[in-house]
C-alpha cells in the first residue's frame, strides 16, 4: 500500500477511535492499536504492492473477519468526516472506488468465479465457528 494511502487509513482510525471510544486525539485505544498493526502488516504482505486499490475493494478480502468488521466500521464511520479533514484524500478515494468497482463488475462479467469463490470461502468460515 502506498505510504500516503496508509496514512489516511491512520487517520481515519484515529477519527473513529477519538470519537467512538474517546481516547485523545491523535492516540488510539488498545483495540485500534491492533488493528492499525494489523492494517499495517496486510499493507506490507499483499502481494499487489503499491498498485493496490485505495480502499475495501481489494484489500478488504485478505483481511480476517474480525478485522475486516472492525475496519468496515471505521470507514463508515469515518469515510464521510473524511471530506472534512483531509478532502483532497477523501476525493481521491471515492474517485478511485468508483475506477475499482468498475473494472470490478468488467473482470466479473468476465471470470465471475474468484471472487465468489473466495467469498464464499470466507462465509463458511465464519459459520464453522
Ligand atoms: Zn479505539
Amino acid at each position: 500500500m502506498k505510504t500516503r494511502d496508509l496514512e489516511a487509513v491512520k487517520l481515519m482510525i484515529e477519527l473513529y477511535c477519538h470519537g467512538r471510544h474517546g481516547s485523545s486525539k491523535g492516540e488510539l485505544c488498545e483495540d485500534c492499536k491492533n488493528l492499525w498493526e494489523y492494517v499495517q502488516l496486510r499493507g506490507k504482505k499483499c502481494p499487489f504492492g503499491d498498485d493496490k486499490p485505495f480502499c475495501s475493494n481489494c484489500r478488504i478480502h485478505c483481511y480476517k473477519p474480525e478485522m475486516r468488521e472492525k475496519i468496515r466500521a471505521v470507514m463508515r464511520y469515518s469515510g464521510p468526516r473524511m471530506l472534512f479533514y483531509d478532502p483532497k484524500t477523501a476525493i481521491r478515494h471515492i474517485v478511485e472506488t468508483v475506477k475499482t468497482k468498475r473494472a470490478q463488475r468488467k473482470a466479473e462479467s468476465k471470470g465471475k468465479k474468484d471472487v465468489t469463490y473466495a467469498e464464499k470461502r470466507i462465509s463458511r468460515k465464519e459459520s464453522e465457528k
